[in-house]
């Protein structure tokens, strides 16, 4: 039989986890624990930061993020609401001890990359249509369907004369979508700046539908 150094119960009247009972055990790995975490959060897409990159605000994803904050224990998040995460947290050292935990949850407002490039305009392809309506509209939508699949984005569209001007975040993926659909372009390209010693171009791509 053992006794708990702490409270003194004995084996016979609670669970021991090493040198310790569940009680006492518990209590001390919740002092160990912190009660606040932060997660960064995009204010534009609403998109939340795990592991360095910016995810769809979920549930498995706020699990995700807490589980590396509280490393090494084990985290599944029973639910989260109003600022408030209730977590199990398992110490697996500890023979896969549970306790539950609050964590006071602070979402800290920024911007992810992709929309602080949209804020600052930026771009790298134009993508100028021309036509009828219809196929004009159908084709932006589709360009920027498969921008967005690919991880870029239209950061901004001017309506011209007999179509549209698309500005593109990125220029391999404007090429690829034009490329993926045969169309037939008239390509120019006009040098913007340099990025360690590498030219940069803007491409510009006329598209008539
Ligand atoms: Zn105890
Ligand atoms: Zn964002």
């Amino acid at each position: 039989m053992k006794h708990c150094p702490i409270c003194n119960r004995s084996s016979d009247e609670a669970r021991f986890f090493g040198e310790f009972c569940e009680f006492c055990a518990g209590k001390k790995l919740r002092e160990r624990l912190s009660s606040n975490a932060e997660i960064s959060l995009c204010r534009d897409c609403g998109r939340i930061k795990v592991a360095g990159v910016f995810v769809p605000n979920t549930e498995a994803n706020v699990q995700r993020q807490l589980s590396i904050l509280f490393k090494p224990y084990l985290i599944r998040l029973v639910h989260h609401s109003n600022g408030i995460a209730r977590v199990q947290v398992t110490d697996e050292k500890r023979e896969g001890m549970t306790i539950e935990h609050n964590v006071h949850v602070k979402m800290l407002k920024l911007l992810c990359d992709d929309d602080a490039k949209k804020r600052a305009g930026y771009y790298e392809a134009v993508v100028q249509l021309r036509g009828e309506e219809g196929k004009v509209s159908r084709m932006a939508a589709a360009l920027e369907r498969y921008l967005e699949k690919n991880d870029a984005f239209i950061t901004k569209s001017e309506v011209k004369e007999h179509g549209v001007d698309l500005y593109a975040s990125n220029k391999k993926t404007a090429f690829a979508f034009i490329s993926s659909r045969h169309l037939k372009f008239k390509g120019s390209y006009e040098l913007h700046g340099e990025k360690r010693g590498k030219r940069l171009y803007r491409n510009t791509y006329f598209i008539t539908l």
